[in-house]
């Protein structure tokens, strides 16, 4: 809608668009109990506008206008119940107003709106974490209007914006708008507390105290009518180790990370030498909503001499760090550098194999209680870096994490190096079996041996776990082997079901092949049983089960493969078949037998109704 007034300026009333709507009812009607970060939002947003104006006058000087002191602005008014924070920053256009202030543009917003919870504190912190700080003025505004210039845009062609926050908004022409962007905020009657100077004081200082950008107030005292700075306004990560606290390095993170909690732990340091540049890295104590989205875009940012440059999350560490937060600041960059030269730069590959070090070093060293934390929030994410990140792999191999045998526990706590410093005396292999589940693997009957003899078996449940082993094969001259696949090599003294192996095939083992032919590959005497009749192995390259079934699962295409059936002589049920001469009943046992094993390891049977026939004559005739 389009409307005139008296003195002629044309306003336009706008829709937001649907995700905004769902948002600014989630912020007004649910976000009250952490009010105070509307403040922190919007202050991070006018240090954006002054970082974004500062980047672009490196090659346009003309865009300061012959200002170049650039600071936000804070003030409010008792009386009148008003917030307004200024910048003289970047400013917007009339077209970036209203995608800016009427849309997400963001990718994800379907997983924001998916991972809220309707747990105000917790959804409040994604707000922040997903970056649509802006709507946060509606915690505690009923009307928001923002006047603003784009740097560069002639005097007197400035916009307003104003929103109630209840489904719609106006822009119109606004002459007297200087360059940047003033945001006035209307405070809700309840809300009137954050008009008032020594509040403010204190949320700057508590949310904002290490944007590098001056936040001024008016001076306070008797007599005073000056600005004065209110937060501490230099780089903390330029400030030397010794001055920064760890409140300070908290306070930090998260501005940098958009959090609400502590992070578990951080990195800072500084190289000097040929290349010049400082790292501050930080582990956070959640896991981003995002994190299983291998292409998020916002990672560790990246500084040239104070001058953000990017945070596009390839760029400084690689995906499978993704989680980390932080920034790199360095002076060996062209100031004007972009993103293509990033891409193959020898200072940014320098600074990128160092910054992995850094970071595996920061979590090779946290405490047994904040590595637990760690390995279970981004435990999963790490395991990608076997694959991704080979000069690196033998050092990711240790931070690695299985349930195991040893203590038949869920949670995933045995390391290789444990592993390793309890295998028999003659072991050479370290085994491990891969499954879809805890319960299931664990269960499995291919772990009887290895139960009977005391030797350790790692339980691989994680998807992901299928490709780590195919690229983790040996660790510290120990070949890693899957007690699923191929021939076993045991240590130690062979049972008799290994001893028998190497005989003649036995009759039963004959007739099986024979009757299976066409579902098995072979059928052979197990080395693995104890307890159960039969298991099913793959050969020694072939695609396992569980690989299968992931592969299937995400809509690939998996060639069929036929398996090997492995029999328990020493169970009576094949004492029962060795001695069966009804070539009928047989059948029908040795089909159960094999039908067995594959629901033992959690498979499907292809012809299930017929198992289920082949069960109830064989009780029928056991009831008889
Ligand atoms: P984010 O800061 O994560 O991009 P916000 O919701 O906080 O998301 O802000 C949305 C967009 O509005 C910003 O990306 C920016 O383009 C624009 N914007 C907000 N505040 C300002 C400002 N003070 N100056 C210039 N642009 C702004
Ligand atoms: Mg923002």
């Amino acid at each position: 809608m389009t409307t005139v007034n008296e003195s002629n300026i044309t306003t336009e009333t706008l829709g937001f668009q649907s995700e905004v709507k769902q948002l600014l009812d989630l912020v007004i009607n649910s976000l009250y109990s952490n009010r105070e970060i509307f403040l922190r939002e919007l202050i991070s947003n006018a240090s954006d506008a002054i970082e974004k104006l500062r980047f672009n006058a490196l090659s346009n000087e003309d865009l300061y206008e012959g200002d170049s002191d650039l600071a936000i602005d804070i003030d409010c008014d008792e009386k009148a119940r008003t917030i307004t924070i200024r910048d003289n920053g970047i400013g917007m256009s009339r077209e970036e107003v209203i995608t800016n202030l009427g849309t997400i543009a963001k990718s994800g917003t379907k997983e924001f709106f998916g991972s809220l919870s309707g747990d105000a504190r917790s959804d409040s912190q994604l707000i922040g974490q997903f970056g649509v700080g802006f709507y946060a003025a509606f915690i505690v505004a009923d009307r928001v209007v923002v006047s603003t210039r784009r740097a560069g845009a002639p005097k007197g062609q400035g916009v307003r914006w104003s929103s109630e926050g209840q489904g719609e908004f106006t822009v119109e022409e606004d002459g007297r708008a200087a360059r940047g962007t003033e945001i006035v905020l209307h405070l809700k009657e309840d809300a009137s507390e954050y008009a008032d100077a020594w509040r403010l004081r204190g949320l700057i200082k508590k949310y904002s105290d290490h944007i590098s950008t001056s936040i001024r107030m008016p001076e306070t005292g008797e007599d005073k009518t000056g600005r004065e700075t209110v937060n501490t306004a230099t780089a903390l990560w330029l400030r030397s180790k010794q001055e920064v606290t760890d409140d300070d390095y908290k306070a930090f993170y998260k501005h940098v990370a958009h959090d609400f909690d502590d992070p578990l732990a951080w990195v800072h340091s500084k190289v000097e030498g040929k290349l010049e540049y400082t790292t501050l890295f930080y582990i956070p104590s959640r896991a981003p909503f995002d994190l299983f989205d291998r292409d998020v875009k916002r990672g560790v940012q990246l500084y040239v001499q104070r001058v953000f440059i990017t945070d596009e999350a390839e760029q400084l560490l690689p995906r499978y760090l993704r989680f980390v937060r932080g920034i790199v600041d360095t002076k060996d960059l062209p100031l004007n550098v972009s993103r293509e030269i990033l891409q193959k730069n020898k200072t940014i590959d320098t600074i990128k194999a160092a910054s992995v070090k850094k970071m595996l070093g920061l979590i090779e060293g946290l405490s047994a209680e904040d590595y637990a934390k760690f390995w279970s929030l981004f435990g999963r994410v790490i395991k990608e870096g076997i694959i991704e990140d080979v000069p690196n792999q033998e050092r990711i191999a240790k931070l690695l994490r299985f349930a195991s045998t040893h203590d038949d526990v869920e949670t995933p706590a045995v390391s290789l190096i444990d592993y390793i410093s309890r295998m028999k005396e003659d072991q050479k292999t370290i085994y491990i079996l891969t499954g879809e589940s805890f319960s299931t693997a664990k269960a499995s009957p291919h772990l009887e041996v290895f139960r009977s003899r005391g030797i350790e078996v790692l339980l691989l449940t994680d998807p992901v776990d299928e490709w780590v082993v195919q690229h983790l094969t040996t660790f510290e001259g120990h070949n890693l082997k899957s007690v699923l696949h191929g021939k076993l090599d045991l240590p130690g003294e062979e049972t008799a079901a290994e001893k028998s192996e190497d005989e003649t095939p036995l009759e039963v083992v004959v007739r099986l092949k024979k009757l299976l032919e066409g579902k098995v590959k072979d059928v052979r005497v197990s080395q693995r049983l104890t307890n159960s009749p039969a298991c099913l192995v793959a050969d020694d390259y072939e695609m396992g089960l569980n690989l299968q079934r992931i592969l299937k699962a995400a809509g690939q295409e998996v060639p069929p493969t036929q398996r090997i059936l492995e029999v328990n002589v020493h169970h009576p049920l094949l004492g029962r078949l060795a001695g069966e001469a009804d070539d009928g009943r047989f059948n029908s046992l040795a089909l159960i037998v094999y039908e067995q094993a594959i629901l033992a390891e959690g498979g499907r049977l292809e012809d299930a109704a017929g198992f289920v026939q082949r069960i109830n004559e064989l009780l029928l005739e056991s009831a008889a």
